[in-house]
C-alpha cells in the first residue's frame, strides 16, 4: 500500500495553543496501522511559539489496562508502539517513566523509537550544568545497551481508557486488568 492511500486527513479546526494561549489550526488525519485498523492523529503547531502538538487515538477503546511487552531479542524492539497523551509507560530495568500530564503528547513510534527518545531526553538533561555525572553516565551507558538489544527490558503502559498498545507480528504483548 503506498504513503498516500494509508494517510487521509478527516478534519481542520481551530484550538487554543496551551502554551500562548493564541488559536492554532488542528488537524486530524486517519491512519491505517498494519494488522491493527484505523487510529487518528491529531496534529497542530503554533505558529505563534512553535509549540508542536500531537496525539493518537484508536477507533475503540478498551477497558483499563496494562499491556506489558518483553524485549529480548533483536527485532523484538520493532514493536509498533501506539501512545496516546493519557497514557503512562514505565521501563523499569532502565529506570524510564513517562507521565501523561499537560504536554504529554501521543504518538506512534517503534519500541526501538521510543529509547532513542528516552535517550535524547536524558542527553539533554544530562548536559544541564548541575546534572550529578555519575548518575548520568550510569543512565546513558544502560540506555545504550538496551538501544544495542545487549540488555533485556519491559515496556509497561498504564492505560486508563485502553487506547495504547504495541503491535508485533513476532509476538504479543501482556494484558491485564488495570483496577483504576
Ligand atoms: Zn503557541
Amino acid at each position: 500500500m503506498d504513503e498516500e492511500k494509508k494517510i487521509e486527513e478527516i478534519a481542520t479546526y481551530i484550538s487554543t495553543c496551551p502554551v500562548c494561549k493564541k488559536t492554532f489550526v488542528v488537524k486530524d488525519y486517519k491512519y491505517n496501522v498494519p494488522y491493527y485498523g484505523d487510529v487518528i492523529i491529531t496534529v497542530a503547531e503554533c505558529e505563534n511559539c512553535g509549540y508542536k502538538y500531537r496525539d493518537v487515538l484508536v477507533a475503540s477503546g478498551n477497558e483499563p489496562r496494562k499491556v506489558v511487552y518483553r524485549v529480548e531479542e533483536p527485532g523484538d524492539d520493532n514493536a509498533l508502539l501506539i501512545k496516546n497523551s493519557t497514557c503512562r509507560i514505565e521501563i523499569p530495568e532502565l529506570g524510564v517513566s513517562i507521565e501523561p500530564g499537560a504536554y504529554s503528547q501521543g504518538y506512534i513510534t517503534t519500541v526501538e523509537g521510543l529509547i532513542l527518545d528516552v535517550i535524547e531526553v536524558a542527553d539533554h538533561l544530562c548536559r544541564q550544568e548541575n546534572s550529578p555525572r555519575e548518575k548520568c553516565n550510569e543512565v546513558k551507558d544502560l540506555l545504550e545497551k538496551a538501544r544495542k538489544n545487549e540488555t533485556p527490558y519491559t515496556v509497561i503502559i498504564y492505560d486508563n481508557i485502553g487506547v495504547c498498545d504495541i503491535i508485533s507480528s513476532r509476538k504479543k504483548p501482556v494484558y491485564e486488568k488495570l483496577n483504576t
